[in-house]
């Protein structure tokens, strides 16, 4: 929520910028949420008229209105070229400029701002600076390849406990959905946990000078966007730019099991804490026991004492997660109860999702995205499930020239943990050889072309007891395959 004199300062270019002078009657309305797709505008909200490549945001500015929008930011250009059909729109609006705060005396007080401006990405990303600027929470930054999100939800759960915390929703990490969570920010939050995704090289740093964080956490490095950037070290160079921006007086935590990560220690001015199993790691996992689909139990050293810990969370792999919400919440000053309750409840689910199949089976639902980390790591949390395992595999996108080798990575590993496999999509043949190549028996891989052919061979073989994994790049919608099968 920001205020409509703040937000029509704020988002005026800096150089001309002018102090906003508005009638008594719109003094206090705030504004807000932030939102980019007309269909969830809810009363109150600001809209943003993105230009996308498909479509534009500008064309839905009827829709906007009806729905409630507070004001709307737009580019009189685009608004122009595009002639919105007005015709079923009962509601009034205006176009005002943001330094004419005077107009609004003729304004009628229902009416739907639009506020003018060049370009309303960076508007966007002028108001949420400013507004950040007027509140002095905590700011945790987290990027990293894989692990952003369940990192971001645990060290949002653990800090709640005791402080009040601001979190990215979703996935939201970009240039315009980071900029949107800064603008939720108010005066009550202590802490604000954000994820920062990347797309090419600089944009870390940009979120960062959007976000200034304090607390900067690294994941680990992958080839997850290796087709855009070009190499692993490249990467590596676009996640270290969190913690390059971290100030002399700011933490950065960061895997010690990684080696990539480990070494932008080097690159920080912020102190330095570490996590993993490595002995030298800060806070360092001394074991973990996986109870299947029934979470994780850790026992971590810090600062020679051990804690036992327990959490729902699926798959060694989080051992992970726990370990930096552990740091993050360590560096903030919370207390090992606190830390305690807070990964025993870590709230809104995470991807992997437990759902009960056809006949009897159990299915690992998992679709919502894959990297060859991930992959592995719930492969391994299908070991350990009792019954038939069946790993159901679609293809992984943008790994650039990590493709072939992601895939033969996974399909080793899959002849590993699992019983049956099912290969499926472009890169079907790739995964199915890498799993012979370790082992597999002819009978125990299947390849199909599509999700459905998929679908046909898995309503065929199923029995109860079986447990499905299914997992795949986001652009594959492997989901297709969960909602078919499941019961
Ligand atoms: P995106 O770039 O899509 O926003 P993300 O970095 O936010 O992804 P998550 O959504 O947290 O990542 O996790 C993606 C997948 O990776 C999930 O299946 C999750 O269980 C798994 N995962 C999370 N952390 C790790 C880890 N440390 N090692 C391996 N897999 C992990
Ligand atoms: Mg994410």
């Amino acid at each position: 929520m920001i205020r409509l004199d703040n937000l029509l300062y704020a988002v005026q270019p800096r150089a001309t910028r002018q102090v906003v002078h508005i009638p008594p009657s719109w003094v206090d309305r705030q504004i807000g949420p932030v939102v980019v797709d007309s269909r969830e505008v809810t009363p109150g909200s600001l809209f943003v008229a993105l230009t996308g490549e498909r479509t534009d945001g500008h064309l839905y500015l009827p829709d906007v209105v009806e729905r409630g929008a507070a004001a709307a930011l737009v580019s009189p250009a685009k608004l122009a070229a595009l002639a919105p059909d007005w015709s079923a729109v009962a509601r009034p609006w205006r176009l005002i400029e943001p330094s004419d705060g005077s107009a609004l005396a003729t304004v009628p007080p229902e009416a739907c701002l639009f506020i003018a401006v060049d370009d309303p990405l960076c508007a966007l990303q002028r108001a949420a600076v400013y507004h950040r600027r007027m509140f002095t929470p905590t700011v945790i930054g987290i990027t990293g390849s894989v692990g952003k999100t369940s990192t971001k939800e645990v060290v949002a759960a653990v800090i709640s406990q005791r402080l009040r915390t601001l979190k990215s929703q979703r996935s939201f990490n970009s240039d315009i959905t980071l900029p949107a969570t800064l603008l939720g920010l108010t005066a009550d939050h202590q802490v604000a946990v954000l994820e920062m995704g990347m797309w090419a090289a600089g944009e870390i740093r940009f979120l960062a000078a959007l976000a200034r964080p304090h607390i900067g956490i690294v994941t680990n490095v992958g080839p997850s966007h290796l087709e855009r950037l070009g190499s692993i070290e490249a990467i590596a160079n676009a996640k270290a730019e969190l913690p390059e921006s971290l100030p002399p007086d700011g933490w950065c935590i960061l895997n010690a099991d990684d080696p990539r990560v480990a070494a932008m220690a080097k690159r920080t001015p912020a102190h330095v804490v570490t996590y993993g199993f490595a002995p030298h790691a800060d806070v360092r996992a001394v074991e973990v026991i996986s109870h299947g689909l029934y979470g994780i139990e850790l026992t971590v050293s810090y600062q020679g004492e051990q804690h036992h810990l327990q959490t729902p969370l699926i798959g060694r792999h989080h051992a992970y997660t726990t370990l930096a919400a552990i740091a993050a919440a360590l560096v903030v000053g919370l207390d090992w109860e606190a830390i305690a309750a807070g990964l025993r409840d870590p709230g809104e689910r995470l991807r992997l999702r437990v759902v009960n199949g056809q006949q009897g089976v159990t299915i690992i639902d998992d679709t919502y995205n894959a990297a060859p980390l991930s992959t592995i790591a719930a492969l391994e949390v299908l070991a350990e499930t009792p019954g038939r395992r069946i790993a159901v595999l679609g293809e992984m996108l943008e790994l650039g020239s990590a493709t072939e080798e992601g895939h033969r990575q996974v399909g080793a590993a899959a002849a590993r943990t699992a019983d049956l496999l099912v290969a499926v999509g472009r890169q079907a043949q790739t995964v199915a050889a890498a799993a012979r190549a370790a082992g597999m028996a002819e009978a125990q891989v299947i390849v199909c072309a599509d999700n459905d052919a998929a679908i046909d061979r898995l309503r065929s073989l199923i029995q109860a007891g079986d447990c499905l994994l299914v997992k795949g790049s986001r652009g594959v919608q492997m989901e297709t395959i969960v909602t078919a099968l499941q019961g």
